[in-house]
């Protein structure tokens, strides 16, 4: 082709930009080329400005022959490309000229980019950070579970397509929360033709990776790594309570998502309406899919999840058994899961099969061993003798100071404690209502933050209850 010099770049990269645009998605054309700064051409070098390591090896990854096509239109088969790079080097911002095809200098190459510290190279670039135990096959269908079973597998089969997104499932620990939307993640990710990228992260670990990216001064990278996702999952939202920087960047995260059309998972342990410290535009947001709830799930469906856990662990037990356990471990699945894999030891360890009789020794080993543990009652005695206050007022009505922090602290013990429910707790509390929990270790949580004096507290009372 001939082309007459150009000598404007600007110019030079906005024809780039129109073969480009014909060539990638919408949304790629926004992540991965409105970023870039056309920054000088000499000759037919082209130098364009890219905000990151990261940002660059995408772009030589992906998009590399695009990028040959816009530079064979724009300046002719003799074009050629560089990029630059600010890079922070010792606190001060410095700029890094890359010569493709040349590999980058090691410097440049410890700038964190993926947040989960995958090695990058050109094959293995992404993680979807899922455990593959957790299907839809060993996921035992009762009518606790049925509605949100039923939207993760549409969900599963038509990512995005479906009108539920966001889809968000809710329900106390040890439920299958976790199991049933890595279900999800792992179904997507077999059907490789789709081609998606699937994404599963603990609201935990999104948080220690957004402060992490604070910290090294690449949020970008961050920000540009989780919109580049298909289908994200992210497993108990809860845990952003309360973090309102990391709730801001999760709202852009997941608006950028929603609005191209990916598909976002959430779970939490309360509805959303009782997720307090939680952004009203964030939890607005969550009305535009699907909200469903996991139940603790009956003795049929108990019974059927112990059969489902032997015949994993090509394990056998008398259907006696099986009954008198799911009779026992009434509220967990969790640990009825934990009964059954001691007992599979048991019989292992003692070379006899699991009768009515080890299955009634291990349930009052585990009972005994409860009681040994720390109970609400102990948890009370404890933080009143400590604040000299009467057990009568913690569970009465009076709202004096005095009485209100100890009995949120009481509260605040006894879920970190025990198992709980949070209605059952207020019951104990003089038949509050859960709200009034969850708001009081709500408030001890952020006071903690603050008061070390409260902290000091605290702590003296964990020893005494260890006593
Ligand atoms: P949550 O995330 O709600 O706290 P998990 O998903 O971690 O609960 O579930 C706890 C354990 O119980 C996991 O090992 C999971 O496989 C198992 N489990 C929960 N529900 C079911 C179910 N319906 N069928 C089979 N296993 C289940
Ligand atoms: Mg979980």
């Amino acid at each position: 082709m001939e082309t007459a010099v150009k000598h404007d770049v600007a110019q030079v990269w906005k024809d780039c930009l129109m073969v480009i645009r014909e060539n990638v998605t919408e949304q790629s054309f926004k992540t991965w080329f409105e970023p870039i700064i056309p920054y000088k051409l000499i000759n037919k070098r082209l130098i364009i400005q890219v905000p990151s390591q990261f940002f660059y090896e995408w772009l030589e990854n992906n998009y590399v022959k695009i990028l040959r096509k816009a530079l064979d239109y724009a300046i002719g088969k003799d074009g050629q490309l560089e990029y630059t790079i600010i890079i922070d080097s010792g606190g001060q911002k410095a700029q890094q000229t890359q010569r493709k095809p040349e590999p980058a200098p090691e410097e440049v190459r410890k700038i964190p980019r993926n947040p989960f510290e995958i090695k990058m190279s050109r094959e293995v670039i992404f993680d979807s950070q899922l455990n593959k135990n957790y299907r839809f096959e060993n996921y035992v269908e009762g009518a606790c579970n049925r509605l949100a079973r039923a939207a993760s597998v549409a969900v599963a089969q038509k990512p995005s397509v479906t009108a539920f997104n966001p889809l968000m499932i809710y329900g106390e620990v040890g439920l299958g929360k976790t199991h049933l939307v890595q279900a999800i993640g792992n179904y997507i990710e077999n059907q490789s033709e789709n081609n998606k990228l699937v994404l599963y992260v603990s609201s935990e670990k999104f948080t220690s990776q957004f402060i992490n990216a604070i910290r090294d001064n690449s949020l970008q990278d961050f920000m540009n790594f989780y919109m580049m996702v298909d289908v994200l999952i992210i497993d108990d939202i809860q845990f952003l309570a309360g973090k309102e920087k990391t709730q801001e960047t999760f709202f852009h995260i997941f608006n950028h998502l929603h609005q191209s059309g990916k598909q976002i998972v959430m779970t939490s342990d309360r509805p959303p309406r009782e997720l307090s410290g939680m952004e009203d535009r964030l939890l607005s947001r969550f009305k535009w899919g699907l909200t469903t709830d996991i139940q603790t799930p009956d003795l049929e469906t108990r019974m059927a999840i112990i059969q489902n856990k032997l015949a994993t662990e090509k394990a056998e037990m008398d259907m006696e058994v099986v009954e008198y356990l799911a009779n026992c471990v009434d509220s967990n699945v969790r640990e009825l899961e934990g009964v059954v894999n001691s007992l599979i030891v048991d019989s292992a360890l003692l070379q006899r099969k699991i009768d009515i009789e080890l299955a009634k020794y291990r349930i009052k080993s585990l009972v005994d061993e409860s009681q040994k543990a720390i109970s609400i009652d102990k948890i009370i005695d404890v933080v009143t003798t400590h604040f000299n206050i009467k057990v009568s007022d913690i569970k009465g009505k009076t709202r004096l100071r005095e009485v209100v922090l100890p009995r949120q602290i009481a509260m605040y013990l006894t879920k970190e404690f025990t198992e709980l429910s949070l209605k059952t707790i207020g019951y104990h509390f003089g038949g509050r209502d859960h709200t009034t929990v969850i708001h009081a270790i709500q408030t001890i949580n952020d006071l903690q933050n603050q008061d070390r004096g409260l902290m000091i507290h605290i702590k003296d009372i964990k020893e005494k209850l260890k006593k």
